[in-house]
Formats: structure tokens, C-alpha cells, sequence
């Protein structure tokens, strides 16, 4: 299966999800272009994290199928679609509590070598001069050095995320998915983030971002779809998207 432009990345190719009865997701067909910011926006409920969890293989679709890079990722486990290059924050820190802020970055590096990290980390992670450079590096991106010794498990939540997110920026993946990277956040760690996500960009890494804070939104997106009741309702540039009467109404109607 092939892409029909070369600058697609992620093709999510007439995706559906049911659970039960319900119709999460319907007919979604979307286009990921290399080194883009593509935000997916909508409403509680709109199946934005369904979405997610469908194409980093946590989910299986009900139809359709997902293309990384012309690669068929569909019915491929979460493991083996990271290792082509596919790393997320998801919307739920998913951390190590009892390790580390820099043992925590350290380990999807290991995890990348070795194919696991469990076999060696504990035995290793003392003596890793070159991961650990490149996790403190990594702690220095997001403005965390300070922490780096702390214990995870009791950082703010806002710190769990940078955190997290250095963990991605130590795989160096060619695709990073953000469910809702600034959930919980002052207005103060947000625009670090804001600051962060802009400076990745520049790096050329694509990144789809599902966000609920229309300011994140509009500082970051190339272009963005919107979600409603498990469909695109519309998608364009931040501006055509802010324009749009559909977009507004979902929104006003929503859960909210
Ligand atoms: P969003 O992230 O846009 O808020 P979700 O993708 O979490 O929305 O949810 C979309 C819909 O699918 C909601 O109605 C939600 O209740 C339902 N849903 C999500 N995950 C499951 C699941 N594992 N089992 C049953 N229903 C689910
Ligand atoms: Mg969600």
C-alpha cells in the first residue's frame, strides 16, 4: 500500500471503531504531512484519544487501516509500532513513580538498543556514560535539569509531562503524538511547553497534537481536523478552521 503524495507521513486510511453500539470513530481519513504541526481539536467525547490509541496499536480498528511512512502499522502491537518510529504522550502520564526523573529518560533509550530495557537497565544505568548524556541533554531541553534527581513519582503534573516528553525526545522518532500535552498545566508551564513543541519543530520532527486549549492550538498547528461525534467535520489551516461556523457549533453544542 503506498501513499498518494510523497509528504504524507501517517495516512489513518477509513477508520472506524465501534465499541458495542457505539460509533467512536466513522469514516475518519486523514493525512499527516513530514515535519508538520497537525492538531486534532473537538469536543469531550469526540474520539480524539480513540483516535490516537487506534494508530499507535492500541486499539484495533473496526475498519480501515494506518500507514507510517508506507508501512501497514494496523494489527502491528504498541511495541513494535514505536520501534519504526512512532513515540506519544498520552493523555494519562505513563511514567516509572520510583525511578528517577533521569533514570526515567534513560530508559526508552535502553529500551531502543536493547529491545527491552529490563534485561540490562537496572545492571547498567550507573555506568551508561552515553545515555545519560543524552538524557541529561534531553532534561536540558525541557528545563529540567534541576529535577533530574528527584523521584518521578512526586513531581507536579505538569512536570510528568516534560518529563514524558524528553522520554519521546530520547527515542528520536519520526512521528510524535500528543494527547493533550499541556492537561493540568499553569498558564506558565504551558507556554514553556508551547516554547518546547515550537523548538522541536524546528528540528523538522511531524507531531500530531490532540489538545483541548485553543491558545496551544493556534501557537503550534499547521493545519488542523476537527472531531465531532467521531467524524471530520473540517479541517484546514488554523485560520479556515477558526472561520468556520460547523467548528463553532460543535464546539457550543458540546459537553462542556
Ligand atoms: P475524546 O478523547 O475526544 O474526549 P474518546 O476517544 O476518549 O474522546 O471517546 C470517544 C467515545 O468513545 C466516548 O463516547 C467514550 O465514552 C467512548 N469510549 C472511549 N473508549 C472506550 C472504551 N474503551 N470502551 C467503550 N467506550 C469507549
Ligand atoms: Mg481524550
Amino acid at each position: 500500500m503506498t501513499t498518494e503524495k510523497d509528504n504524507i507521513v501517517l495516512h489513518v486510511a477509513d477508520v472506524h471503531k465501534t465499541f458495542g453500539g457505539l460509533h467512536a470513530l466513522s469514516d475518519i481519513d486523514l493525512q499527516i504531512e513530514e515535519g508538520k504541526t497537525h492538531a486534532i481539536i473537538g469536543p469531550n467525547g469526540a474520539g480524539k484519544s480513540t483516535l490516537l490509541n487506534v494508530v499507535v496499536g492500541r486499539l484495533a480498528p473496526t475498519r480501515g487501516a494506518v500507514v507510517f511512512d508506507g508501512q501497514v502499522l494496523t494489527g502491528k502491537q504498541p511495541h513494535e509500532i514505536n520501534q519504526v518510529g512512532v513515540a506519544r504522550v498520552f493523555q494519562t502520564p505513563e511514567i516509572f513513580p520510583d525511578l528517577t526523573v533521569i533514570q526515567n529518560v534513560m530508559a526508552p533509550a535502553f529500551a531502543r538498543r536493547d529491545g527491552s530495557f529490563t534485561l540490562n537497565f537496572f545492571k547498567s544505568i550507573d555506568d551508561e556514560t552515553e545515555i545519560r548524556e543524552e538524557a541529561e541533554h534531553m532534561l536540558e531541553d525541557v528545563g529540567m535539569t534541576a529535577s533530574k534527581d528527584m523521584l518521578a513519582g512526586s513531581l507536579s503534573r505538569g512536570d510528568k509531562r516534560r518529563m514524558e516528553l524528553a522520554m519521546c525526545l530520547i527515542q528520536h522518532p519520526r512521528l510524535l503524538l500528543l494527547d493533550e500535552p499541556t492537561a493540568g498545566m499553569s498558564r506558565h508551564d504551558t507556554n514553556t511547553t508551547i516554547d518546547l513543541l515550537k523548538k522541536i519543530k524546528e528540528r523538522g520532527m511531524t507531531k500530531v497534537i490532540i489538545e483541548h486549549d485553543m491558545h496551544v492550538v493556534f501557537s503550534l498547528a499547521d493545519k488542523i481536523s476537527v472531531l465531532a461525534g467521531g467524524r471530520i467535520i473540517a479541517e484546514g489551516t488554523p485560520e479556515e478552521v477558526r472561520n468556520n461556523p460547523k467548528v463553532q457549533e460543535a464546539y457550543l453544542g458540546g459537553a462542556h
